[in-house]
């Protein structure tokens, strides 16, 4: 019987992390190439808020430049990976009784793309994304997560793509190159409590003292909250990487695999 696919978080950062000599560029081709080739791939972007749950029901989504003031560069980027209609399908399938609205106009925006153009450059996987519902809280999207458990074993990679720490307006280029402290308090207690399947502890990040300057954004923490809901007793916890640029975004990454 084939092992269940991993479940990854990545800590996307700076849509300039998408360019071929991004800063993360090494780190994430170095992890696509560690990975067995998924039959398609999940992503929980912290980049498409709905309201409601929805999926991307095509069968070629768009490239999405969801950003400003960025090199032309990035606005020239595609990442023509097909969707998958019937994966689609599948998960509003695994998420009932709660609706899912079949997305025709979304695609793929920088949380997927940025990444999947290191993980898998060939672009040749189907990429389907699955909204965060605004409406909802974290108990809720922890309990939507688990749902989808048996994609793991369907060859499906599911991946959430957000930032443990992201503090756009804490931003500074010339902050400590450890990141501020709060930044690394709170990113080491989000590390240690996800080493420690402690997905209560991630669901209420909010009683931590750091957490309203290091996670004031919760579209960015959520993604966290679908790959810890996803860890299966049995999973080792692998970090992919860590780091924190600009003081204030975190690149965490970890993995959760047989
Ligand atoms: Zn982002």
């Amino acid at each position: 019987m084939q092992a269940p696919s991993p479940v990854l978080f990545i800590g996307h950062g700076s849509p300039l992390n998408a360019l071929p000599d991004g800063a993360m560029a090494p780190q994430w081709a170095a992890i696509g190439r560690a990975l067995a080739k998924p039959s398609a791939v999940l992503v929980v972007s912290a980049h498409w808020e709905t309201d409601g749950v929805a999926v991307t029901a095509m069968a070629q989504p768009r490239t999405i430049h969801d950003f400003r003031g960025f090199p032309q560069a990035l606005f020239d980027m595609r990442y023509p990976a097909p969707g998958s209609p019937e994966l689609a399908a599948r998960v509003a399938d695994l998420l009932a009784p709660t609706k899912v609205r079949a997305d025709h106009d979304w695609g793929l925006d920088h949380g997927a793309w940025s990444v999947l153009a290191h993980l898998a450059p060939r672009a040749d996987i189907p990429v389907v994304q699955l909204s965060l519902d605004r409406g909802l809280d974290l108990t809720a999207h922890a309990d939507l997560a688990r749902r989808l458990d048996p994609l793991r074993d369907e060859g499906v990679l599911i991946i959430g793509s957000g930032d443990v720490v992201h503090n756009l307006r804490a931003i500074d280029p010339h902050g400590p190159s450890r990141g501020f402290d709060w930044a690394v308090r709170f990113n080491d207690h989000v590390k240690d409590r996800v080493a420690a399947g402690d997905l209560d502890a991630l669901v209420h990040y909010r009683s931590h003292p750091d957490a309203a300057l290091a996670a004031p954004d919760f579209e960015h923490y959520a993604p966290l909250i679908y790959i810890a809901a996803l860890r299966r007793s049995t999973d080792r916890t692998v970090v992919l990487t860590d780091e924190i640029q600009y003081g204030s975004i975190s690149m965490t990454s970890f993995a959760f695999c047989s």
